[in-house]
């Protein structure tokens, strides 16, 4: 085991000797606690607690994201700073044994919906907010996932496994990768401490950074909750997310139904990014969408495989409700939900609702769009025409038909020779994938002409696909391996996938298998709500 760990040595070495650091603490800004603390004495509504994690024993950094950490202007040996003169070391801070001079640990109160039905009170159950720190690339908020039980814990545990916390922290850098927004992941600890699952585990912390972690279950949760102020503290929160998130929205005459609007589009935007790479969330229920639009709260994700739109990732997910197929309309659902929050705030809607609806409805048109505009990139058409759309729909029929892999497909449709005719050899890479070759070839002429129509020159045309297609998904057997090694001690792959999956669209050299087809063994992995 010892030796295991050596492979993760510069994560692992000792603190740097008289080396400690932290941010200035003028740079904690801590925003939403302060605002918790306003309308806690304005309103009694508290939005949270101030909170302290619970000792997580003998932690042992796993991964650390640098090139996050150089992104907020921390330095490169951040992780290492040792304890000193009364500043705890990085690896206690990040574990949620400690806290910097400045911090505000805080944890947050929200509601929600959950696979349909109204949840009531649920909370950050086990996310510390750590603290708002300044940083070149705006105010970032810095967040624990793991760190023990809060009042929001509802009699769980407070903690994460391991085994969930790596993937939530390779799914998140991953994302960012692609370019889908989403919430970041600076470090990752792991503890020997025992978790009970359905087996015994062990404990994690994945250090988590946005700029917010508002979720519409906060809206609902104010709008919902009947006690004293809490339309005050409704109406507090959309100003404060309005003020930091939505500036160009802070003139318009109701914030609540502007900030609607700015929400409605920028889901209809991540619905479609979610869609063109085959990422399926899993538990899309209103307390794990963001209010700024970022994915949030890696759970039971999955990427597509072999083509099935509906496909299920969620072990746990029955009925189907948060399917790939379904994600665009459960978004436009959760939107409704939030809008229905919102609503005590526009009195135009006192009467006759129909001001929030239209809003609302541009979803309709929003999300087809969005859906276009990522369907036409991945198949590398440049003017844009109506039946742009049908022409994907109709590659997904196939593709659905053979179940062809998802990833692969697209990739390889980079490389697809319009001016030769399917059959080509040429061509098999992309048309072996197809058992019904028939079907792909009357595909194949109908994209072939509609290539030529606007005068597509191949070479250029795989240049622009190879930027949207990626190489490289975080498949759920990929991150098996790097679970089952890191439960043995050895972080390593853990780190190699954190690597390769920064630059997905970038074909990188020994990365031949991370590339191709899940392994048959990848069918029987089962991902559930636990974690
Ligand atoms: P999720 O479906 O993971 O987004 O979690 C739904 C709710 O359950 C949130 O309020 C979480 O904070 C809470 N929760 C999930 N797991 C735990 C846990 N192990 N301990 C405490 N709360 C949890
Ligand atoms: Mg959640």
């Amino acid at each position: 085991m010892s030796k295991l760990r050596h492979m993760s040595a510069p994560l692992s070495s000792p603190p740097l000797q008289n080396f400690s650091w932290s941010p200035e603490p003028e740079q904690w800004l801590n925003r939403f606690a302060r605002l918790s603390a306003e309308t806690q004495a304005r309103w009694q509504a508290p939005l949270g607690v101030s909170w302290q994690g619970d000792p997580l024993p003998m932690p042992a950094w796993v991964a650390v994201n640098q090139g996050l950490a150089a992104d907020i202007g921390w330095p490169e040996h951040w992780h290492l700073g040792a304890e000193s003169a009364g500043l705890p070391g990085a690896l206690s801070v990040f574990s949620g044994n400690a806290a910097w001079p400045g911090m505000a640990p805080f944890t947050s109160v929200y509601s929600g919906h959950q696979f349909g039905v109204w949840a009531g009170q649920l909370g950050d159950g086990r996310a510390l907010l750590l603290g708002e720190v300044d940083s070149p690339i705006g105010p970032q908020e810095i967040q624990l996932k793991g760190a023990g039980a809060t009042p929001y814990s509802r009699r769980a545990d407070g903690r994460a496994v391991l085994r969930s916390s790596i993937r939530e922290y390779l799914c998140s850098e991953a994302m960012h990768g692609l370019g889908v927004p989403t919430t970041r992941a600076l470090s990752l600890v792991a503890s020997p401490q025992p978790v009970r699952r359905e087996t015994i585990e062990t404990a994690a912390v994945v250090t988590r950074v946005a700029p917010s972690f508002i979720r519409f279950g906060h809206f609902e949760h104010f709008a919902h909750s009947g006690e004293p102020g809490h339309l005050d503290a409704l109406q507090a929160l959309v100003d404060f997310v309005v003020e930091h998130h939505y500036p160009e929205l802070a003139n318009e005459p109701n914030r609540a139904l502007a900030l609607l609007d700015g929400v409605v589009k920028r889901t209809a935007e991540l619905m479609a990014h979610w869609q063109s790479v085959g990422f399926c969330h899993g538990v899309m229920n209103t307390d794990n969408m963001s209010i700024l639009g970022l994915t949030i709260d890696y759970g039971p994700f999955g990427f597509l495989d072999a083509f099935d739109p509906n496909h299920i990732c969620n072990h746990s997910d029955d009925r189907g409700r948060y399917s790939w197929n379904n994600q665009p309309q459960i978004g436009y659902w959760n939107l409704r939900a939030l809008a229905q929050a919102l609503l005590p705030l526009i009195p135009e809607a006192k009467d006759d609702a129909q001001v929030v609806i239209d809003v609302l409805q541009t979803y309709e048109q929003r999300f087809p769009e969005a859906m276009r505009a990522r369907w036409r990139a991945k198949l590398g058409l440049q003017a844009s025409q109506d039946e742009d759309g049908e022409l994907a729909v109709a590659l997904l029929h196939t593709m659905a038909a053979s179940k062809a892999d998802f990833t692969i497909t697209f990739r390889r449709l980079c490389d697809y020779r319009a001016d030769l005719p399917p059959e080509h050899a040429a061509n098999a890479p992309v048309r072996d994938l197809f058992l019904d070759r028939a079907a792909f070839d009357v595909w194949a002429h109908r994209y072939a002409s509609r290539l030529q129509a606007e005068g597509s020159v191949d070479a250029e045309r795989a240049q622009r696909m190879r930027r949207v297609n990626p190489v490289y998904v975080l498949r759920n057997h990929m991150a098996e391996v790097a679970i089952q090694r890191a439960q043995k001690g050895d972080y390593s792959e853990v780190q190699r996938l954190h690597q390769l999956l920064q630059r997905p669209f970038d074909e990188q050299p020994g990365a031949e298998a991370d590339a191709g087809f899940p392994p048959e063994w990848a069918q029987a992995i089962e991902v559930s709500c636990s974690s």
